[in-house]
């Protein structure tokens, strides 16, 4: 018998949110991004929920060969743009749309002899200061590369630094539209949380949409609403069984450190899932967890490879019970990994893309 962990990737999910975020931001194209491993689920897993989508935006040439790969003619963005002077030329053959995001990435393009002129998306620096030119360089860079010969096609592009909250979206958008305003071209600016709380906008909708996490079925604002505001299934579940089930009287502790103790009798169960599998050693007592489907707690430290759950109230389940760490449980339940994040202290999308090696993956 194999531990009884697992991860399920679910490509219907996949799919049912990138129909929502055409919802959300209609008449938009839509990337699909699959950076990371596709947040931590495998490019080559989620493939069959993500083909729906109008391009798919990722980060390196090897993402990118392993798009090509499935079969992908379609448009690939490269997000970061090319990290060398010599990925230009796989980019040339793997037919790439790039980010140009700073100068040198001008000049390598300016040098490389190619047979297929590049697309690429000039980015602007709204404000975020990651990557992109100042809006004072922004207009030197489109003179430069829309006269290459090199260069096909220039689009246009910014990232929202506070689309979920805090400043808002406001001061960049106008920023994007006073620096582009009479460039030709298309455009895209909207993440997820742009997508879901602006994208009946149509300068923030724009072009292209580059919805990320939303795709995957967790939040991108998720202290102010959760994925069921927002319509959106969660793309991966992390489930496990009870292995072990202990009596406590008033006075037991549990796990290491003793940090948790009992006040009167209880029941609890010891769940084959710990922070070596990726669940995080923050989500100490009181973090959400399903047991057949059923709410209750996590108690006491999370340890490598074992963590404790409370099923006092849970009379039916005991050894063997299923155990839903996040993501979709028996009979319809749900636990978003965004309840799971917040106990941590962290995001969905650190908990999705820190699944360890070790947890067998199957896709449904
Ligand atoms: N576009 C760019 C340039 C990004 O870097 C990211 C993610 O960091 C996204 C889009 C997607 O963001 P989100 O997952 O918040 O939708």
């Amino acid at each position: 018998m194999p531990r009884p962990i697992e991860a399920i990737i679910h490509t219907d999910a996949l799919a049912h949110n990138l129909r929502q975020a055409r919802l959300h931001a209609p008449d938009a194209r839509v990337w699909a991004i699959v950076k990371a491993n596709a947040y931590g689920h495998g490019i080559e897993r989620a493939w069959p929920g993500l083909m729906g989508a109008d391009g798919i935006a990722l980060l390196d040439l090897d993402e990118a060969q392993r798009v090509r790969a499935l079969g992908w003619r379609g448009p690939i963005l490269l997000l970061e743009g090319v990290f060398e002077p010599r990925d230009l030329e796989l980019c040339s053959r793997l037919g790439l749309w790039h980010t140009i995001h700073h100068e040198s990435q001008i000049d390598w393009l300016a040098l490389h002899k190619t047979h297929q002129p590049h697309r690429v998306f000039l980015k602007l620096n709204g404000g975020m200061n990651r990557l992109g030119f100042t809006p004072h360089a922004f207009r030197a860079a489109w003179t430069r590369l829309t006269a290459l010969p090199q260069v096909e096609e220039v689009s246009l592009m910014m990232h929202f630094s506070d689309a979920d909250g805090g400043r808002g979206i406001d001061e960049q958008v106008d920023l994007f539209t006073a620096t582009t305003a009479d460039l030709p071209g298309e455009r895209t600016l909207a993440n997820s949380a742009a997508v879901l709380r602006h994208g009946h906008r149509p300068e923030v909708r724009a072009d292209w949409v580059r919805p990320g996490i939303l795709g995957y079925g967790s939040s991108p604002d998720a202290d102010e609403h959760d994925i069921h505001h927002w319509g959106l299934q969660p793309a991966m579940t992390l489930r496990s069984r009870i292995i072990g089930v202990q009596h406590l009287h008033g006075g037991d502790t549990v796990g290491y450190g003793s940090t948790f103790e009992a006040t009167t009798g209880m029941r609890i169960g010891t769940v084959a899932c710990g922070y070596a599998d990726g669940y995080p050693r923050l989500c100490g007592t009181g973090t959400p967890v399903l047991v057949d489907g059923q709410r209750t707690r996590t108690l006491g430290r999370v340890s490598m490879d074992m963590l404790a759950v409370d099923l006092t109230d849970l009379p039916a389940s005991g050894l063997d019970s299923e155990v839903t760490l996040w993501g979709q449980g028996p009979g319809g339940s749900v636990l978003s990994i965004d309840e799971v994040a917040r106990s941590a202290g962290t995001l969905g999308y650190e908990l999705m893309c820190a699944l360890a090696q070790r947890v067998p993956v199957h896709v449904s």
